[in-house]
């Protein structure tokens, strides 16, 4: 893309510390390379020529009404047009293609619903349920351009709902269903839906939990006044209180319908979806994608990423409340013909091996998941996954946060039986799909680094005056090109979307992370930039700190924020959850002093004395949103002695009192 004189609005020089130096790379096994769909010249097909690698994949991937001419039009930047002259429908090539090339009877949903059901869904039965779905939408006046919100447990009816929505072109705007009744209305107020899809409630660690009251309350609030129904899916058969008029079963309107709908066919800048970001740094912003880049990308990345092959069995365990749950539970894999797993629960209910139970069950082939799950069954112990028979997977992968080079290394050797190549996704709701990431089968990975752009992408580090750092150098991750599955804006507000990513680099897409380059080129993730530490004019961000405490025998997980410090201007605090028996130890005073030294010590030892903590207080929780994020302003309120900020997006909101409360007692402050 064109980019303009660049300018600086940040007038302090250098960009960020780089302080860790992991130098482990794992190739992949000859036998994979072997066997893999792509070679290393993809990345030299992408590079020659991009746009019509794109327009290629497009092409070769997505089954188009009609064909598109175009590829790119910028001519309105930094909103892009893609493929903007073709027409489709992401439900036709998310299910009917399939059925219509003979693939009906092939498994597209194996659905293990927490309490012990469930149910194979073939993409026959899929075409079915999306077809009379769409129907029942349509019977409720739900038409093209109107906004549903689907409020909805991990059930295959919303997975179908989704797809019924993009099937008469309604854009959805998944709420998950984990959030209050208050996040639910605004973002129902915000995109002025018309219609609401729920479920009496959903099964959540053993238990039904009612999710309908929630929409109750949500309507009577404000701006919810566009919602004319509410579709209900019976899942836990409670009993739910019903609006005469207005609610309606989602089993009574689907009994009713046809079988057969007519696709409606839209252009590719058709908006397909409005999810709102996850909330970690501050208001959840109205993410706007359309079809048919969003489409392209998002199966291009899960067939190249992941080296998919026709008989895996994927398994993303993303909500579909996430960015994650759209392009790699229904968009990617449905539109790539695959068969993947579905399912309901936590990982602990009932028991602790519930996950490595289910891909014992369904020999699943691809994990896709979270840092924080990762660190949660390291926590667990190596005995728990060793109960089972973990032999079919052949491709493990991460998306959220960095990892840790100690849960990467420990993901491989204990799931991955130290063979399985690992692909560290970096991407955003933002970004629709995968951007940066090593390719199963291609990239020699390294624990803890994204690496490389995906053959397509460009990305780049660069420094507060947007010149490109060195090998070696650190700084903020950039796009450089525009993207088929870029955002097309914020719901409802252009000023916003280019304030946010187009102001700070002129015609660089800023992704507000930040980032570095090793000797190779590689990029490593170094956490947002709003969490960016300034300690004696050494700027160091928080994913080293972490890694180097993570890296500690004691050490369950770790958080670092900067808090204000009258000599260094910041100081480095450090909030830690420890490991079983070593908590107990640091329950007296003297075994605490103890730890922490160790802690500090450990840290100047593995990245310098600059990173070591000055504080560094012993926690029982961390505090996470709904998809597992660290929320570190919160923590920094605490390490400031403030009250707590904005707290709506948090998965527990108690973690705070808890927090808190153990500090306020003394322990920890120094
Ligand atoms: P908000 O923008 O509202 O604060 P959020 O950024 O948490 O919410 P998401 O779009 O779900 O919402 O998360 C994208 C962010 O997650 C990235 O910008 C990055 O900070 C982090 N992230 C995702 N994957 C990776 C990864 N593989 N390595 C490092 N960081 C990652
Ligand atoms: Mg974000």
């Amino acid at each position: 893309m064109e980019v303009p004189p660049l300018t600086t609005q940040q007038p302090e020089a250098g960009g960020l510390e780089n302080l860790l130096h992991e130098t482990r790379t794992f190739p992949p096994d000859p036998a994979f390379v072997a066997a893999a769909n792509y070679g290393p010249s993809l990345y030299d097909d992408a590079s020659a020529d991009r746009l019509g690698f794109w327009a290629k994949q497009a092409r070769e991937l997505i089954s188009w009404r009609t064909p598109f001419t175009q590829t790119l039009d910028w001519s309105d930047a930094p909103v892009a047009r893609w493929f903007a002259d073709g027409t489709l429908n992401a439900a036709y090539n998310a299910v009917d293609r399939h059925v219509e090339a003979g693939r009906g009877d092939h498994v597209a949903i194996h659905f293990e619903g927490e309490p012990g059901d469930s149910r194979t869904v073939t993409y026959a039965d899929l075409q079915r349920d999306v077809a009379r779905a769409a129907n029942a939408l349509a019977a409720l006046g739900v038409g093209k351009g109107d906004r549903v919100v689907i409020y909805l447990p991990m059930l295959v009816e919303s997975v179908v709902a989704m797809l019924a929505c993009a099937r008469i072109g309604a854009p959805h705007s998944v709420v998950f269903g984990g959030f209050s009744a208050d996040a639910l209305r605004s973002r129902i107020a915000d995109a002025e839906a018309s219609l609401v899809i729920t479920a009496d409630g959903g099964y959540r660690r053993g238990v039904p939990s009612a999710l309908k009251p929630a929409v109750d309350e949500a309507l009577t609030g404000e701006g919810t006044e566009t919602v004319k129904h509410v579709l209900v899916v019976r899942r836990t058969g409670q009993e739910t209180a019903w609006t005469e008029g207005r609610d309606v079963w989602w089993h009574d309107a689907l009994e009713s319908a046809d079988t057969f709908h007519e696709p409606v066919w839209v252009d590719a800048e058709h908006p397909l979806f409005i999810l709102y970001t996850s909330g970690t740094t501050g208001k959840p912003k109205g993410i706007l994608h359309t079809t048919g880049g969003y489409l392209t990308q998002a199966a291009y990345t899960h067939r190249v990423v992941f080296d998919l092959k026709d008989d895996d069995v994927f398994w993303c365990t993303a909500d579909i409340g996430w960015v994650t749950g759209h392009s790699y539970v229904v968009y990617g894999p449905l539109t790539n013909g695959g068969t993947q797993i579905l399912y309901e629960g936590t990982p602990d209910t009932p028991h602790r091996g519930r996950w490595w139970e289910i891909i014992e069950k369904h020999k699943v082939s691809i994990l896709y998941t979270a840092p924080t799950a990762i660190r949660t069954f390291m926590k667990w112990g190596d005995d728990v996954p060793a109960q089972y028979d973990l032999t079919s997977l052949r491709v493990l992968g991460s998306v959220g946060e960095s990892i840790n080079p100690e849960a990467w290394i420990w993901y491989r050797r204990v799931i991955g039986r130290d063979t399985t190549p690992i692909v560290d996704t970096w991407w955003q709701t933002e970004t629709g799909a995968i951007m940066i990431t090593p390719l199963a089968g291609i990239t020699a990975t390294k624990p803890g680094s994204a690496q490389v752009p995906v053959p397509g992408i460009s990305a780049d580090v660069v420094d507060d005056e947007a010149h490109p750092v060195p090998n070696g150098g650190g700084g903020y991750l950039v796009l450089t090109e525009p993207w088929p599955a870029m955002l097309r804006g914020i719901w409802g507000d252009r000023q916003r979307y280019e304030d946010t990513y187009w102001s700070r680099f002129r015609g660089l897409y800023f992704a507000g992370d930040g980032a570095k380059k090793d000797e190779d080129g590689d990029i490593w993730l170094l956490g947002r930039v709003d969490d960016v530490m300034n300690v004696s004019g050494h700027r160091l961000s928080t994913t080293e700190i972490e890694s180097a405490l993570v890296s500690h025998d004691v050490v369950a997980e770790a958080a670092v924020v900067g808090a204000s410090d009258d000599t260094t201007g910041q100081a480095v605090v450090a909030f830690v959850i420890l490991l079983g028996e070593h908590a107990e130890r640091a329950a007296t005073p003297e075994g605490r002093t103890a730890v922490e030294a160790e802690l500090r010590d450990h840290v100047a030892k593995e990245i310098g004395p600059i990173a070591k903590p000055k504080r560094i207080l012993v926690v029982p929780e961390l505090p996470k949103t709904r998809s597992g994020k660290i929320m570190r302003r919160l923590l920094r309120d605490v390490a400031e002695n403030r009250a707590v900020g904005d707290s709506t997006t948090l998965a527990d909101a108690s973690v705070m009192d808890l927090i808190t409360a153990g500090l306020g007692t003394g322990s920890g402050r120094s």
